[in-house]
């Protein structure tokens, strides 16, 4: 399937590894221009020069904190700048600490809805203008099944994260009829770096098995029999990004091997 990407021009936030890197390169490799935003500038350059060789596609570094506002006009500029058009924002960022109630205070708490929700805010509201000058839009935002059933230790994360939704949810009706998309895709367990350290710590705790059993272990709750792989949170994106995806909005959709147990 052609999904009508070549020429498009796309923002991926939090994309020098991981789920945002995989979502890049699968557009990149539909012919979209991507720009990449992450902090690490040496680690973003590297990842960009991957993808433009992979794909062939242009491919635009720009070191950016989410949670910098500065940060997040730049990359934005940068993107018109360059290509004068943006017709994608995927928005994405690291996830914030584990931890349960009694372990964190209001700055920690308002930290993390800096990362995970406020920096999903600011850049809608700054690729809007552009994406309403041209007509249409596509947003999609890399949360977790936090959103659809609560993760033990990660209190942050179940508390905030479902604000996106709820952010994305409203915006998706108002911005409907400028044809303008948003929607959200829920990974897993999905073999990243933060997953591994994530098991890489469960090996240590439980002492006598290494990180590998302890991904085994985990790999047996879930349906499929495995942790996914990062590229195959990447298609969905790509897809809820294309032509083809057009009358989809408003939707939030686990790629997790079937571990989510909420109906909807
Ligand atoms: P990862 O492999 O650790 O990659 C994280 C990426 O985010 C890196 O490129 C990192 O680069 C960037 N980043 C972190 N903080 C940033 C910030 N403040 N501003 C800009 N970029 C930032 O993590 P991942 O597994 O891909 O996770 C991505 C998101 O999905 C996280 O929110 C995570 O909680 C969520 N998630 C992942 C899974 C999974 O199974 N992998 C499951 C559920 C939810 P720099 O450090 O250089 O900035």
């Amino acid at each position: 399937m052609d999904l009508g990407l070549k020429g498009k021009v796309a923002i991926v936030l939090a994309a020098s590894k991981g789920l945002g890197r995989a979502s890049a390169a699968a557009l990149a490799a539909e012919g979209a221009q991507v720009v990449i935003g992450a902090r690490n500038e040496q680690v973003l350059r590297e990842a960009a020069e991957q993808m433009r060789r992979e794909s062939g596609s242009q491919v635009l570094a720009v070191p950016t904190d989410v949670t910098k506002p500065d940060d997040l006009a730049a990359i934005v500029e940068a993107a018109t700048r360059e290509f004068g058009q943006i017709d994608v924002l995927v928005n994405n960022a690291g996830g914030p600490p584990p931890g349960t109630f009694e372990m964190f205070n209001d700055a920690q708490w308002e930290a993390a809805f800096e990362l995970s929700l406020l920096s999903v805010v600011r850049l809608i509201r700054l690729v809007l203008p552009q994406m309403r000058k041209q007509g249409s839009g596509r947003i999609v935002n890399i949360v977790s099944t936090s959103v659809k059933q609560p993760i033990d230790n990660l209190l942050l994360s179940n508390a905030i994260r479902p604000g996106v939704i709820g952010l994305a949810k409203s915006l998706s009706i108002e911005l409907a009829p400028e044809n303008i998309t948003i929607n959200n895709v829920c990974p897993g367990r999905i073999l990243t770096d933060r997953i591994r350290q994530v098991y890489q710590l469960d090996a240590k705790k439980q002492q006598g098995i290494s990180e590998e059993e302890a991904l085994k272990d985990a790999a047996r709750e879930i349906p499929m029999g495995r942790i996914g792989k990062p590229e195959e949170l990447g298609a969905l994106v790509a897809f809820l990004a294309s032509e083809q995806a057009a009358y989809i909005t408003g939707t939030t959709i686990q790629v997790d091997g079937g571990v989510t147990r909420s109906l909807l």
